[in-house]
């Protein structure tokens, strides 16, 4: 191993923290007629005075005055006729991991200066105040974020969109640690209320459940009429979604269940209390809790229950507003684009064949055609186990009227398989809508797939992969169905929000055009050599670490060095994301630093964060690994403090808002084929950090524009991983060859990090040698030998400087307003009207 560093390492000047951009102010701001209105907010809307008023009274008091100038707008955009858009996208999603909104809202309106200015003559840090807004997390992790996202980027691009989605009570688990384990606690981002919301009572939708399907002759012709058991109602609540320089509103649209029936007062009169609520509570419930599984649906009936309750909803509120505007359903292919991200939603994909065919009276081939030209759907996992299915006997209990429909679409396409190829049996069952191999489920992939004019993937890889796995048999009777959509993340936050110390740099360097136009960036390409650009480009990056050594040290009691490298791990626990090899990697040099502890060690910093499903044993087995570890190599003297591992709890936006300007080196090791895209990649290397990654996802992609030079690429491909799982891994063989990977293993097992129970990790790691599915063993030594070269490079300030550069120069296609204006062209077929 050769990763020392000479002893002396240059001292920087601590640099100050520059102001964030601006970008043209559009009718420019008035800092007195701001805090005017702040003040105005908190006395008559919060009810505080400015003497008694706490960070949160003032952060929404702000929130505040900044909606009135987004409802402004919005109401100008959704009030008047002539300015009705021809086409509008629906965006269904279960998941909007949307995080804190005020910089969102004063980034996107440029008033983020003249607001840090109106609040400091009142005595207030708009940077304090910002910390007290919940951070809104009703998502696990990427899908949610994507939707996120774009939502950003279609009011900043001007498409016309309403995000559908589900207003949980609670969002996301909150993660604390207990001696290294992982805690969940819940969440309860509700509870002062949210200014960015406006209830609509009065937006309300019947939703059934259950019940039976009666069949009434009308005119010689059957109808079929569902007759719920149960009905629950959807109410809306609308959060305004602001785009960049606030020239175009959309709406987030998010469901909360109620009652129909809030209290039955015989039963309270007879002085049962609790039975005359109860049937209240479980109605709720279904919008009470954000379901907290990460890529592994569960057979929990509540899930089916919000699914249907949100895809329901929207569709009722969608085609209202359709029949109001146009008057005729045969239309709504023109008018309307339904996104389904991910199988969450395929439901609405029967539940608008039912309306068409029992509300509104179509034939069934008309209302076939309809559907398939208004939805389109986002696959966003190859896994087999996240592939969501429902047993047929609850959407029977549940649906009725649905089971119907999704037996006669399943019928019909079979049906037409047959005609149009020598269809043979394997054939007819990967395509069946009704997988028997497991106790008959509804697959809603397939149902997603054969309800949409368009299925797309998040990156070339995963699309590809799409075509050759699960939906290979449909492809190929569809193949011009699958296209791909590479996923993309919004530079305003992610960029102009997290990290203005270096869009300040960027923006003097280069022009504010990049906050516009992403490819700018391109034009510092010429300049990566550049020593007083590296220079200044390293100074905020140093100042990023500096503030994140803070957060380390308060929230850990881990004191780390700013100068080191931070190496930098941020998503979902999951096997398949491969945290483990990290891990591995940080014993290796642990036990290299104990072998030869007087060598010059370069200094660096591990940093883990995320959160792992409450059921899954082993991703939170692997939390206490990693705190473990931590633990016994941050208090080791003979480590000297040259190695630090820090595990931050509670991974959310505003960590990874934090996290990532202070990166060095970007984590994106996942088991080649597995990851659809990843977005946490495209945030790191937008911000300077280089990445250590498979050529998997995104990171396919992002090497090709990066070039080989700028990136550490190592393990299997997506083919060698199938290859070599065909004929079989043998863990065994892997780590006997390899002298490194077999004394970390042996140190694990022996309990060297578990002394207080040395049996800990016995059966841990004998499982990885039995049956090592995400191939850590196989990718060992090569990761092993790339993060060598990380830390070759990192000697070298000049080319690790310039290598970073070119990451951020270059990574400008990742931006989401440049997928969404591909989503808008190939599959909605609507022209977005700025961008
Ligand atoms: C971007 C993001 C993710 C997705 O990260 P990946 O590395 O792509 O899995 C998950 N959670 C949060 C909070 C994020 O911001």
């Amino acid at each position: 191993m050769d990763d020392v560093v000479s002893p002396a390492t240059n001292e920087i000047a601590r640099p100050k923290r520059d102001a964030a951009p601006a970008g043209a102010p559009e009718g420019g701001v008035d800092v007195a007629k701001l805090r005017k209105e702040i003040l105005a907010e908190l006395t008559y809307s919060v009810g505080r005075s400015p003497e008694t008023a706490s960070p949160r009274d003032w952060f929404v008091a702000t929130a505040y005055a900044v909606r009135d100038r987004i409802v402004d707008r919005w109401v100008v955009d959704h009030a008047s006729k002539d300015k009705r858009p021809e086409k509008r996208v629906y965006y269904l999603s279960l998941e909007f991991l949307i995080g804190r909104l005020l910089f969102d809202a004063l980034n996107n309106l440029n008033l983020t200066e003249a607001a840090r200015e109106a609040l400091a003559g009142l005595g207030v840090d708009l940077d304090v105040i910002r910390t007290a807004e919940p951070d809104a997390a009703l998502g696990n992790g990427g899908l949610g974020r994507l939707a996120a996202c774009f939502m950003d980027s279609m009011a900043s691009i001007g498409v016309p969109a309403f995000g559908y989605g589900i207003r949980y009570d609670h969002g996301l688990f909150r993660q604390g640690m207990r001696d290294g384990w992982q805690q969940e606690y819940p969440e309860d981002w509700l509870s002062f209320g949210n200014p960015w919301e406006f209830a609509h009572p009065e937006i309300d939708y019947p939703i059934g459940f259950g019940g039976y399907v009666e069949q009434v002759y009308e005119q010689g012709a059957v109808r079929h009429v569902w007759r719920p058991g149960e009905v629950v109602e959807a109410v809306a609540f609308d959060i305004p979604v602001v785009g960049w320089r606030g020239r175009h509103v959309n709406t987030l649209r998010l469901w909360s269940a109620r009652a129909a029936d809030p209290l039955k007062l015989d039963a309270f009169n007879r002085g049962d209390y609790i039975g005359a609520l109860a049937d209240r509570v479980r109605v709720e419930s279904i919008s009470k809790v954000l379901y907290p599984s990460d890529e592994t649906p569960n057979g929990q009936e509540l899930r089916l229950r919000q699914e249907f309750f949100f895809a329901s909803a929207s569709l009722q509120d969608l085609i209202r507003r359709h029949l109001e505007e146009h008057g005729d359903l045969r239309s709504l292919p023109d008018h309307v684009a339904i996104q389904l991200n991910d199988t969450h939603p395929a439901i609405a994909v029967p539940e608008l064949m039912r309306i068409l065919l029992d509300l509104h009276g179509f034939e069934w081939a008309d209302a076939w055609k309809i559907t398939v030209a208004t939805f389109s759907y986002t696959n966003h996992t190859l896994l087999p186990e996240a592939l969501e299915s429902w047993p047929v006997p609850l959407i029977d209990r549940l649906l009725p009227r649905h089971m119907q429909i999704i037996y006669l679409i399943n019928a019909l396409e079979l049906e037409a398989a047959k005609k149009k190829r020598a269809a043979d049996d394997a054939m007819l069952a990967s395509i069946s809508l009704i997988d028997e191999n497991s106790g008959r489920r509804v697959r809603m992939g397939q149902l997603a797939f054969v309800g949409s004019h368009k299925i797309n993937g998040v990156s070339a890889l995963h699309t590809e992969l799409m075509k050759q796995t699960v939906f290979r048999d449909l492809h190929a009777l569809h193949p011009t169905r699958i296209v791909n959509k590479t996923n993309g993340i919004t530079f305003r936050r992610w960029l102009s929000q997290a990290n203005p110390g270096l869009t300040s740099i960027l923006i003097d360097a280069i022009g504010p055009g990049l906050l516009d136009d992403p490819n700018e960036l391109m034009k510092l390409l010429p300049m990566a050599g550049d020593s007083a650009l590296q220079e200044k480009i390293s100074e905020s990056k140093r100042a990023n670490k500096v503030a994140l050594a803070k957060i380390i040290s308060d929230r850990l009691d881990v004191h780390v060095d700013p100068d080191a490298l931070f190496d930098v791990q941020i998503k979902r626990i999951h096997e398949y994301k491969r945290q483990l090899l990290n891990i591995l990697e940080t014993v290796a040099i642990y036990n290299a630093m104990r072998a030869q502890p007087m060598r010059a060690w370069m200094p660096r910093v591990k940093i883990f964060a995320g959160k792992a499903a409450a059921s899954y044993h082993q991703a939170k087995l692997t939390i206490k690994l990693a705190n473990d570890v931590a633990r016994v190599v941050n208090q080791d003297p003979t480590v000297r403090g040259l190695l630090k591992v820090a595990f931050l709890p509670n991974y959310n936006v505003s960590l990874a808002e934090a996290i990532i300007p202070a990166a060095d080196l970007s984590e994106q090791i996942s088991t080649a084929g597995m990851e659809a895209s990843g977005t946490g990649n495209m945030k790191l290397a937008l911000n300077g950090a280089l990445t250590i990654g498979t050529l998997d996802g995104a990171n396919v992609e992002i090497k090709e524009r990066v070039g080989d030079d700028n990136i550490f690429i190592f393990g299997l491909t997506a083919q060698e991983v199938e290859a070599r799982k065909r004929r079989g891994h043998d863990a065994r063989a892997a780590v006997e060859n390899s002298a490194v990977l077999r004394e970390v293993l042996d140190a694990i097992r022996n309990g060297v990090f578990s002394p207080g129970d040395p049996a800990r990790y016995r059966g841990f790691i004998d499982g990885l040698l039995d049956h090592d599915t995400f191939l850590v063993t196989a990718d060992f030594d090569a990761y092993f030998a790339a993060q060598r070269k990380v830390y070759k490079l990192w000697r070298d300030r000049d080319a690790w400087m310039r290598s970073s550069i070119a990451n951020t120069a270059q990574v400008g296609w990742f931006s989401s307003d440049r997928t969404i204006g591909e989503y808008a062209e190939d599959i909605w077929n609507v022209r977005p009207s700025l961008g």
